[in-house]
């Protein structure tokens, strides 16, 4: 253990008359306290006249250090897009919380592996927030920056940085705006920040830099495939979703199978058809009408509120049950007040709120029922991706009648036909 002046941002350990403790020494709003931000995530503070002893476990990584990087003519170059997120932040070791890293070069210091797999060529910002921060005009900046990059012949691939939350939403919008795509487009992110020893976002990057340059020209989500850092997956932009609050494996795919699983020793093994690396061009597509919503059903649900989306929105994302149910007798059935908001102009999709499987109304009665009121039943499609297609499709005014055969179109490999029923 090193013999060193304890400094605001160390990890220190404290002997006290009642035992250790270990965290990192926080600057202490009292001169009579040591405040330390315990592995845990919690602060305490300690009264410094019942501590023995203080010692440093490990210096604080500061940003002093100059960032000096020189590229390496033999490497292919990818361009970084920073949106936000726990990627993009770090300790403040004056208050203890996590802040935004407002420099890119501050971030990119932390991951040497990277550049042992590209060149850094650019990084941009377009903006700094979190995913849940994010709408729309967000979705189609990064897409407009995603695009200049893709088309300029210096770079091979593009990594998007971005928060967890509603990252599925971000890679289901990139699906549908970037049109013809050429070479890959590869969103990652952390669970844990980037001063933490258990922070996911090293291996996060370097797997996803190593999809950013391979051959598949499709928008991926790439990240822990397991708690270790053994191995990421690059799971497909339309069919995943963030389904752990916490763990590094957080996203996982749906009804899909992963396009490949990015080993730590750098081996890819592809698991999945995709869109090879091409010539062409990629263009944009990028409209969104904000006026869809996502609904989530459940027994006894009053159909009233659908007068309320009728007279707001111009479709909903209905979440149903099993294979394709909402109630079809009784007091509270959906199936007139469906017919009325959809005759008159409403755009009903319907998706599961299994997850997991496919909608089938040929199964029950009640399935054929409801699809007769004309909702589009989207297969096997995620609930937050048949949102963002829904979006896209109503923000083209010309696609207007066209609405029901535009969602079952399979633009970006959101439905799968093989998957176990
Ligand atoms: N709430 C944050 C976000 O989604 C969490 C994270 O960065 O992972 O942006």
């Amino acid at each position: 253990m090193a013999e060193e002046k304890p400094e605001v941002g160390d990890i220190v350990k404290l002997t006290t008359i009642k035992g250790e403790v270990e965290g990192r020494l926080l600057e202490s709003p009292k001169t009579e306290l040591y405040l330390i931000k315990l592995k845990s995530g919690y602060n305490i503070g300690i009264k410094k006249e019942n501590v023995h002893k203080i010692e440093v476990v490990e210096k604080f990584k500061t940003e002093r250090e100059e960032y000096n990087y020189e590229k390496n003519p033999a490497l292919p170059n990818v361009d970084i897009i920073i949106t936000g997120g726990t990627i993009s932040s770090s300790l403040d070791a004056k208050t203890g919380a996590v802040s935004n890293l407002t420099k890119p070069e501050q971030l990119l210091k932390y991951y040497p592996g990277l550049f042992k797999i590209a060149n850094v060529r650019k990084i941009e910002v377009p903006f700094m927030v979190s995913s849940e921060d994010m709408n729309s005009e967000h979705w189609i900046k990064i897409a407009k920056v995603v695009e200049k990059s893709l088309n300029d012949s210096e770079v091979s691939g593009v990594i998007v940085t971005h928060g967890t939350d509603f990252l599925h939403y971000t890679s289901a919008a990139l699906s549908f705006f970037l049109k013809d795509l050429n070479k890959p487009v590869v969103l990652t992110y952390s669970q844990r920040s980037t001063d933490r020893a258990s922070s996911d976002a090293a291996l996060n990057l370097e797997c996803a830099a190593r999809m950013a340059v391979s051959n598949v020209a499709e928008v991926m989500l790439v990240g822990h495939g397991s708690q270790n850092d053994d191995f990421c997956f690059a799971h497909k932009g339309t069919k995943v979703r963030k389904l752990h609050s916490s763990r590094r494996d957080a996203f996982k795919s749906v009804n899909a199978s992963p396009i490949a699983k990015i080993n730590s020793d750098g081996k890819i093994e592809y698991l999945d058809e995709f869109v090879r690396r091409n010539e062409g061009k990629v263009s944009l597509d990028v409209v969104f009408n904000d006026k869809v919503a996502l609904v989530k059903y459940y027994p006894g649900m009053d159909p009233e509120i659908l007068d309320y989306y009728a007279s707001r929105y111009e479709g909903i994302v209905l979440e149903v049950g099993g294979l394709g149910h909402v109630a079809v007798s009784g007091k509270k059935s959906w199936i007139a007040k469906l017919k009325k908001v959809i005759d008159s102009g409403l755009k009903v999709a319907v998706c599961a709120q299994t997850i997991f499987g496919s909608l089938n109304p040929n199964v029950y009665s009640n399935g054929r029922t409801f699809e007769k009121t004309g909702a589009v039943f989207c297969k096997d499609m995620l609930a937050e991706t048949a949102l963002i297609k829904s979006g896209w499709i109503l923000g083209h005014k010309k696609w207007k009648y066209e609405f029901k055969d535009k969602m079952l179109i399979n633009y970006a490999g959101e439905i799968s036909d093989r998957i176990e029923k």
